[in-house]
């Protein structure tokens, strides 16, 4: 429909081409990985502002969890929203879930807004999307605040056990991230026997330390690093692992590296200081520069298990609660396959002479595109 002069809303010049750059910009933001859809939520009485990045639903709803940051702007939130919900549509593609990819960002400060009234005000706007998108944890998300959630809308996944979630899934991540690293081990050194391995855990929260618990079974030689003391200080008494300090966790003499706090510790400066053969942790967005960093790792003859494949014990979880089909046999199964994906993913890699992560990633798009045709 063309607008009269009549319908024209009235804004001043300036008002006008601010809004036209934004909205250029959120497309030009889009169009570069084909996002389908970005979604915009305020509420003025419980202070909710909510973004939900639809990345892919060819394979399925749109699923990914929410979190809750205090952004510097919201544009940041937005930036962050669309990478990661990209992260999503591939995690779960090359794990084999009818699944697509989408993530929920909640601006502001946890702290200072989080309470009843906002979560359920959040479980509402995700009920609007009718299904398309499907939440669930991640930071600053608890198993309490979505269960406030869950009183607005059935498409929010990774609840309580209590109440027929699947709970917490850093067990079955960590359990996914071993398989990966044996899978890695197998790679680089001729046997997925980790026995004697020096290994360096990056972060023992609750991925990381149970991480630690399987290494330690199988007799690995366990360094640890992390912010938090008491968490150092449990994993050493508990399983005998060697604190290192924060930046120390680089340079020791280890032949298995496992990030498993933060993403980007694969830059410049830590590629150049580290001196082990397999990378495989927990952590999302290892790679600081997918590119760059995936192709020094190549060159310098690092096995690297990508990390959206390895890592993705979670979304298995949430995905098999949404479809009625967890059990905790079911998904450890469903994590061990992880394993398999992962050392054929390195042996085509090794092959055709390129980095694992691209590999891993053209295995999830052409999954996509087959799935895609039926
Ligand atoms: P967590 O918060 O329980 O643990 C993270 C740990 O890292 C904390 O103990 C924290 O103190 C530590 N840490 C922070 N900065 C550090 C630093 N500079 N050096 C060393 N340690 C530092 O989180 P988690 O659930 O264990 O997840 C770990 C990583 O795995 C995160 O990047 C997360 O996004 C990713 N991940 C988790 C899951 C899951 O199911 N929990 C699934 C996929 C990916």
């Amino acid at each position: 429909m063309k607008l009269t002069s009549a319908d024209q809303p009235v804004i001043s010049q300036e008002k006008s081409d601010t809004s036209t750059s934004q909205l250029a910009s959120i497309f030009d933001q889009m169009a570069p990985h084909d996002h389908e859809q970005i979604v915009h939520y305020y509420d003025k009485a419980t202070g909710l502002k909510a973004i939900v990045a639809i990345h892919s639903t060819a394979l399925g709803p749109a699923m990914g969890g929410t979190r809750m940051w205090n952004y510097v702007s919201d544009a940041e939130a937005l930036t962050d929203a669309i990478r990661l919900a990209r992260g999503m549509t591939y995690k779960s593609a090359i794990s084999g879930l009818n699944v697509g990819g989408g993530k929920a960002v909640l601006v502001g400060d946890p702290d200072q807004l989080k309470n009843e009234a906002y979560l359920r005000k959040f479980g509402q706007f995700i009920d609007s999307l009718n299904g398309k998108y499907v939440t669930a944890g991640d930071v600053n998300m608890t198993l309490r605040d979505l269960e406030y959630v869950r009183m607005e809308t059935c498409h929010v996944t990774g609840l309580p056990e209590a109440i027929g979630g699947s709970g917490s899934s850093s067990l079955i991540t960590a359990y996914g991230v071993y398989m990966g690293m044996k899978a890695a081990a197998k790679e680089a050194f001729g046997t997925d026997s980790l026995e004697g391995k020096k290994v360096a855990v990056q972060g023992v929260g609750a991925v990381g330390s149970t991480l630690v618990e399987y290494l330690v079974k199988e007799k690995a030689v366990v360094f640890v690093s992390d912010v938090s003391e008491s968490k150092l200080q449990r994993v050493s008494r508990e399983f005998g692992a060697h604190v290192v300090s924060l930046d120390g966790i680089y340079d020791i003499p280890a032949d298995i590296y496992a990030p498993c706090a933060l993403g980007a510790t694969l830059n410049d400066d830590t590629i150049a200081r580290l001196t082990c053969q397999v990378i495989a942790g927990g952590a999302n967005n290892q790679l600081a520069n997918e590119q760059r960093h995936g192709t020094m790792l190549q060159e310098r003859d690092v096995v690297y298990a990508p990390d959206f494949l390895v890592n993705a014990g979670g979304i298995m979880a949430v995905a098999a609660e949404y479809f009625g089909m967890y059990s905790k046999e079911y998904l450890f199964q469903k994590a061990e396959r992880i394993y398999d994906v992962c050392q054929k993913v390195l042996q085509q890699a090794a092959q055709q002479q390129t980095e694992p992560h691209r590999i891993a990633m053209k295995m999830a798009e052409d999954r996509i595109a087959s799935i895609s045709q039926l």
